[in-house]
């Protein structure tokens, strides 16, 4: 019996196990790093927690007899991904690599981009006062000696230290609408937003109110894939490449 595994943590992983769930005949097992305490509902089995580096991650290949495995992970995901890639080396067992496009600025948009978080961060003072940062939970030391400016940092759960000393957190979880999203920034007085370029629909909404607002956005560049790895962008590149 086919057995695919799901490196999950992103919204395409979820709807893929849904996808192969349904398939009589395949096993589908997700794996999710832990690091959500509260994690949506995922179909199929799930398993949770680090395998222990690329060998690790083959040996439970081996153990479990997977057949396939399917690299879903957030594209800044950047270890997971190269484990997933040696891994695949290892035991000969073919991975697919799921990556949704990245963002591209419209007319309107006033992008700059940033090749990492500290880029991100010396941007900032020549852009604004008052930041809306949406980089995550475990990112926003990076702009912790950034003390004259205000942050407003939105995250699903909330942030470690360090951050910076002027930060207001919103918890939240996606999708945002445009208009809740025009809310939060005109409400809180943002005059810079900042991202990562984790594309997709469901967090998008921050790039057309800022547009419409007409503030600039520092937009942090995705890592680059292992050397050799070809991603495909969607579900159906994914089914194709597993011949399902
Ligand atoms: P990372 O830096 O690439 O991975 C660090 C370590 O976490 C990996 O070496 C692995 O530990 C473990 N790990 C990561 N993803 C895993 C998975 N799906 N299943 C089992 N172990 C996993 O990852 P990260 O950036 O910390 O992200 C962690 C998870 O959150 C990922 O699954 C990702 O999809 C999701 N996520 C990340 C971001 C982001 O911006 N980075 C945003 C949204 C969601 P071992 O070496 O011990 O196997």
């Amino acid at each position: 019996m086919p057995h695919i595994l799901i490196l999950g943590g992103s919204t395409e992983a979820r709807r893929l196990a849904g996808e192969l769930a349904d398939r009589p005949g395949v096993r589908v097992t997700t794996s999710l790093a832990g690091r959500v305490k509260r994690p949506g509902a995922v179909e199929g089995e799930v398993r949770v927690g680090g395998f222990g580096g690329a060998e690790g991650l083959a040996a439970w290949v081996r153990e479990q007899g997977v057949t396939a495995v399917v690299d879903a992970t957030h594209p800044f995901a950047e270890a997971i991904t190269a484990n997933a890639a040696r891994a695949a080396a290892m035991t000969g067992v073919p991975a697919v690599v799921l990556r949704r496009p990245g963002w591209h600025p419209g007319p309107g948009d006033r992008w700059h981009w940033a090749a990492s978080l500290a880029e991100a961060a010396a941007l900032l003072p020549g852009l604004g006062h008052r930041v809306f940062l949406t980089t995550g939970r475990l990112g926003l030391g990076a702009f912790a000696h950034l003390t004259g400016l205000h942050f407003v940092a939105r995250s699903v759960e909330p942030p470690e230290p360090p951050m910076p000393p002027h930060t207001e957190v919103v918890l939240a979880r996606g999708p945002f609408t445009e208009a809740e999203e025009t809310d939060l920034l005109r409400d809180r007085r943002i005059d810079v937003v900042v991202t990562k370029d984790s594309g997709g629909e469901a967090t998008a909404a921050k790039l057309t109110a800022a547009r419409r607002l007409g503030l600039p956005v520092v937009v942090v560049r995705r890592p680059p894939l292992p050397a050799g790895v070809v991603a495909v962008p969607d579900l159906a590149g994914v089914l194709d490449r597993l011949g399902l």
